[in-house]
C-alpha cells in the first residue's frame, strides 16, 4: 500500500506561472499551508493558493522553524506544500529538510519543477547538448557559504570544455570567467539570462572574454545564471537522430 503522503516538496519552476507542473499546481490549489522560498518566486504561482490558505515566507525562517511549521501542519491533517524554485533538486537544502521528516517519521513525496537551467536554454533559444560539439552538462557554482569540493573547482570543470551552466555566482562574475578561462578559449560563447521566464528577463550574451563586462554594464548581481560553452553559440551540426539513414528505434 502507498504511504500517505501529508508534505510535498514541489519544483515551483523558473518563475512564468505556467512554468510549474499540472500536478505542482493541483497541490498548490489543494493546500492548506504552504511554506515558499521568497526571493525567486514569482507571487503569481503563489496566486494558485486558496485564499484561505496559509502561506509562509521561509526567507526569515530557519531549518528547524520549517520543518516545525509543516511537522505541526501535517499532524494535524493538514495538506503542505513546500514551494521551491525552479527544481527541488538543485540548490535546493531538500535534504536536511526531508532527513528531519525522515526523523520524526513524516512521509513526504517531491514532485520535480523546471529549473532555470532549462528555462535560460530555452531563452537562450539554445540546446545545451549539440552533436560534434559536446554531450555533457554540467551544474556548478563558484563557492560561497557552502564550499565547494576542491575537486570540483571551476577552472578543473573547465577542462571538459562541456556546457557549464553557473549558478549562485553572478555577483562574482570576474572570478568566475578567469577560473573558465583556465580551460575554455576567450572565444567561447557565454551568455547570462537574468530572471529567465520573468516578464522583466534579460539576456546578455557574449563571449568568455567580454561577458564579464557587459554583465556589469547591464547591472545584474543576482538571480541570474551563467552559461558557458561552444554549444550555445551559433554553430548548429545535423545529429543522426534525424538522420535518413538511421533506424526509428534509436529516437526516444
Ligand atoms: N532550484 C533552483 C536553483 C536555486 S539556487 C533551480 O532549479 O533553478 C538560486 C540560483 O538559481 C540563483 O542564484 C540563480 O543562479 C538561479 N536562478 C533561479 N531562478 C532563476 C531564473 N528565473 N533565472 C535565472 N537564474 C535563476
Amino acid at each position: 500500500m502507498r504511504e500517505a503522503t501529508t508534505i510535498h516538496f514541489v519544483g515551483g519552476g523558473p518563475g512564468d506561472p505556467e512554468l510549474i507542473t499540472v500536478k505542482g499546481m493541483r497541490l498548490l490549489k489543494e493546500a492548506d499551508l504552504v511554506v515558499f522560498t521568497g526571493s525567486l518566486l514569482d507571487e503569481k504561482v503563489i496566486e494558485y493558493c486558496r485564499k484561505d490558505a496559509e502561506a509562509l515566507n521561509s526567507a526569515s525562517m530557519n531549518l528547524d522553524e520549517i520543518t516545525g511549521v509543516m511537522i505541526r501542519a501535517a499532524r494535524e491533517g493538514k495538506k503542505v506544500v513546500r514551494l521551491h524554485t525552479g527544481d527541488p533538486s538543485l540548490y535546493g537544502a531538500l535534504r536536511e529538510q526531508t532527513a528531519i521528516l525522515e526523523k520524526e517519521g513524516v512521509h513526504y513525496a517531491v514532485v520535480p519543477g523546471v529549473s532555470s537551467a532549462f528555462a535560460s536554454a530555452a531563452a537562450l533559444k539554445r540546446e545545451f547538448t549539440m552533436p560534434g560539439v559536446t554531450q555533457t552538462v554540467i551544474f556548478t557554482r563558484l563557492e560561497g557559504r557552502t564550499p565547494v569540493p576542491e575537486a570540483e573547482r571551476l577552472s578543473a570543470l573547465a577542462a571538459h570544455n562541456a556546457t557549464i551552466c553557473v549558478f549562485l555566482s553572478v555577483s562574482m562574475i570576474d572570478k568566475v570567467v578567469e577560473e573558465l578561462l583556465k580551460g575554455y578559449s576567450a572565444d567561447t560563447p557565454a551568455a547570462c539570462v537574468y530572471k529567465a521566464s520573468w516578464e522583466d528577463e534579460l539576456i546578455v550574451r557574449g563571449a568568455l572574454s567580454d561577458i564579464a563586462g557587459k554583465v556589469k554594464e547591464a547591472g545584474i548581481t543576482r538571480h541570474a545564471l551563467i552559461i558557458v560553452g561552444r554549444a550555445i553559440g551559433d554553430d548548429s551540426q545535423a545529429s543522426l537522430l534525424y538522420d535518413k539513414g538511421f533506424s526509428h528505434g534509436y529516437r526516444g
